[in-house]
């Protein structure tokens, strides 16, 4: 049988199962069959008995006859059916509570049947429910060491296609297979020792040991991983045409000043590292696009910094994008304070200046007067036109759509450093970020005591405010945190309101100072309650998840996130990391309600036990799935259907390696012909344009 045939022609299919097949997993083919993979195997040497059954069993499957059936109603039309099962060292309870007439058709007493399902025990009796089911047929399939078993829908078993009976037919495909194609060269497959693809397609269903299975699933998610980051590396390849960056040859007078006379403490080892490698890009005379990622606090701002230092020193401008107004308003003062004395031309480009201010500065950046700029969005826009832009560093990437990050590169083809302080599992990244480099600031600046945090709930308030009071009384600050879920909406406020006069009653003026910011405020009413609180004028800020992002404000020893339950991990940590960014000891409370779901639970402990941005990322990952993260939604990433970029870190590591090395030395795969029709097939390739 050929790969694209009609399954109808497949021995013990046929034209209802065909049809059946289609609606329900869309396998029109023998191809689409192999592709729909078992989720797990049954080791048939340890065929299970009644008597050394396990809640650990997963599934089993028994061999025995049915006795005692007993019907009982239990509402209109509905009624629920037991039966007993033995296999003569003990005996089950079989319990159904749908399609009961049909299996009441089907048992027969003393017949010998095979039964599949997971065992439960209740009230010390073990029950199986809803089990498959079948008149045994010892005999047919007893060659086979493992037996494939494969999700299937109610529709299926009404036509008597459970996973039994889709096994057989994928017996019967596996032996009768033939002209499948390789898709991966055959060079790859002798360099990472992988199977060849049919071999791995019929094991991984009929494997005939556990080592055999683990080596076709990981051939086939290699073949996954390979494609995807094919379809994405090929994509951008085409784009950026690499070869083409401007070449930074020289470290000048601005960076070496700056570096000898300004900075106010000994870099890290960390910045060192990435300050290094991002040099290394910059004189390679490939366009660098680097992805930045670093815990909140470790220090991003002066590596960006850095590194438009170069470009100055190479007769380039460099600009600054950060995801809010406030945030590239502090950066703005932060990078006024650093180069004082350098003769060095900052400017400030965002939405709410004037609009004659902004005409000048606009001026004085296509001139070329102006050497660094910071922005926020404003940048992007058409007028904003540079004299000779070098190198653009995004802030908080998370924040910007990728067509974003494309209209900057239109500005000149200048490299780009992307920071986050997101931390993206590196699987994730690796798999997302194909195309880009990746360095990690790992280590924090010396004299950091970490976070400590806490979770209470609302019976401990009066102590917690107690805490509170305490520490505002030694001099230091607090943040209050809601979760607002739409800014936009005035409704959702009202929290804010009520957690705001809930604090004043306790915090009473004059003798405490409240601030209170939220998104709908103007820009200059922000700055304004930010500006007050960094001068410590105001001892208690009340806020949205508005200061989420780079807000620095040492002094604020203490964060209260209300309704903790209701954040994200990764938002969660964000947050946090507004404080401890002083030496003092600091303190983040997460307030939730009593009850608390499982999951909620689990997120809360995490917070609790560790504050690396890492692990944090991970345990976001592993507990929402990739589904939730940022920018996942159009990658592909989640349509995989064997790998995991949870689970299969090591693969995504080679493919993506693999997949760049061979790109670099063969763009346009001229040499690669198989890699060249895939590309050219490729149903991802308009979705990984779009994206990067
Ligand atoms: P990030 O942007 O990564 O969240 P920042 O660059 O804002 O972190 O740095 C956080 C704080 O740490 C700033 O106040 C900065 O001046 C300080 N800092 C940065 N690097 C060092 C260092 N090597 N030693 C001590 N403090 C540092
Ligand atoms: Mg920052």
């Amino acid at each position: 049988m050929q790969p694209y045939d009609d399954i109808v022609y497949l021995k013990g299919v046929g034209p209802s199962r065909a049809k059946v097949l289609a609606s329900e997993l869309g396998v029109r083919t023998p191809m689409d069959l192999l592709e729909y993979f078992p989720f797990r195997h049954i080791d048939r040497s340890k065929t299970a008995t009644v008597a050394t059954l396990s809640e650990e069993n997963p599934l089993v499957v028994l061999q025995g006859t049915v006795s005692n059936m007993t019907v009982v109603s239990t509402g209109p039309h509905r009624e629920r059916l037991t039966v007993d099962f033995s296999d003569g060292t003990g005996s089950l309870q079989l319990v159904w509570f749908a399609g009961t007439k049909w299996v009441r058709n089907k048992l027969k007493p003393g017949v010998k049947y095979t039964i599949m399902g997971k065992p439960t025990l209740y009230n010390g009796q073990w029950q199986m429910t809803h089990p498959e089911l079948e008149t045994d047929t010892a005999g047919d399939d007893n060659h086979q060491p493992y037996l494939p078993v494969y999700t299937t829908t109610d529709k299926m078993k009404q036509h008597s296609l459970g996973t039994r009976t889709l096994a057989r037919i994928t017996e019967t495909l596996c032996g009768c297979i033939a002209g499948v194609e390789e898709t991966l060269p055959p060079e790859v497959l002798e360099r990472f020792h992988l199977m060849p693809r049919l071999d791995a397609l019929k094991a991984i269903h009929y494997p005939e040991s556990p080592t055999q299975l683990d080596a076709a699933q990981t051939r086939l998610k290699f073949e996954e991983l390979f494609f995807l980051q094919l379809d994405y590396q090929y994509a951008h390849y085409t784009r950026s045409n690499r070869s083409h960056g401007i070449i930074f040859s020289t470290v000048g007078d601005h960076f070496n000043r700056f570096y000898r006379e300004k900075i106010p403490f000994p870099l890290t080892g960390a910045q060192k590292r990435v300050i290094r490698e991002i040099r290394e890009d910059l004189r390679s005379g490939r366009q660098m696009n680097r992805l930045l990622q670093g815990d909140v606090g470790s220090g991003k701002t002066l590596v960006a910094l850095m590194s438009m230092l170069l470009a100055l020193d190479n007769g380039c401008q460099a600009c600054l994008m950060a995801p809010t107004e406030i945030l590239a308003t502090q950066h703005y003062y932060t990078f006024l304070r650093l180069l004082d004395g350098l003769n060095i031309k900052v400017e400030l480009l965002i939405g709410s200046i004037k609009a004659a201010d902004k005409k000048k500065t606009k001026q004085r950046i296509a001139s070329g007067e102006t050497q660094l700029v910071i922005g926020t969005h404003a940048l992007i826009e058409d007028d904003v036109v540079f004299h000779r832009l070098g190198l653009v560093v995004i802030d908080e990437q998370h924040r910007f759509g990728v067509e974003q990050r494309a209209k900057l590169w239109d500005k000149g083809m200048p490299h780009i450093l992307v920071m986050t302080a997101t931390p993206i599992p590196r699987t994730l990244a690796m798999t997302l970020y194909g195309d880009l480099d990746c360095s990690i600031i790992d280590e924090m600046p010396p004299g950091r005591t970490p976070v400590r945090t806490y979770h209470r709930t609302e019976p401990r308030r009066p102590l917690v405010f107690h805490f509170l009071k305490q520490q505002i009384d030694a001099g230091r600050q607090v943040y209050f945190v809601y979760p607002l879920i739409h800014e936009s909406e005035k409704l959702d406020l009202k929290d804010l309101e009520d957690g705001l006069e809930m604090v004043q009653n306790y915090f009473p003026r004059p003798q405490y100072q409240v601030s209170m910011m939220h998104g709908q405020l103007t820009p200059e009413e922000k700055a304004f309650e930010m500006e007050r609180f960094k001068q410590g004028k105001t001892h208690i800020m009340v806020s949205t998840t508005v200061i989420e992002v780079g807000v620095d404000v040492p002094n604020a020893t203490v964060m209260v996130i209300e309704n903790a339950e209701r954040f994200g991990l990764s938002q969660l940590h964000q947050l946090r990391g507004r404080v401890g960014r002083g030496s003092e000891q600091s303190y983040c409370i997460l307030m939730t309600k009593d009850q608390l779901s499982n999951t909620s639970r689990e997120r809360i402990h995490t917070m609790c036990s560790t504050t690396d941005g890492f692990q944090i990322a991970e345990a976001d990952l592993r507990l929402r799935g990739p589904g939730d993260l940022q920018g996942l939604q159009q990658s592909g990433v989640l349509d995989l259907k064997l790998a995991s970029i949870v689970d299969d870190e090591p693969i995504v590591q080679a493919t993506r390696n693999l997949v760049r090395d061979i790109l670099d030395d063969d763009p346009n795969l001229v040499s690669h012909p198989m890699l060249r029709k895939h590309i050219e097939q490729s149903k991802n390739k308009l979705m990984w344009s779009k994206i990067s």
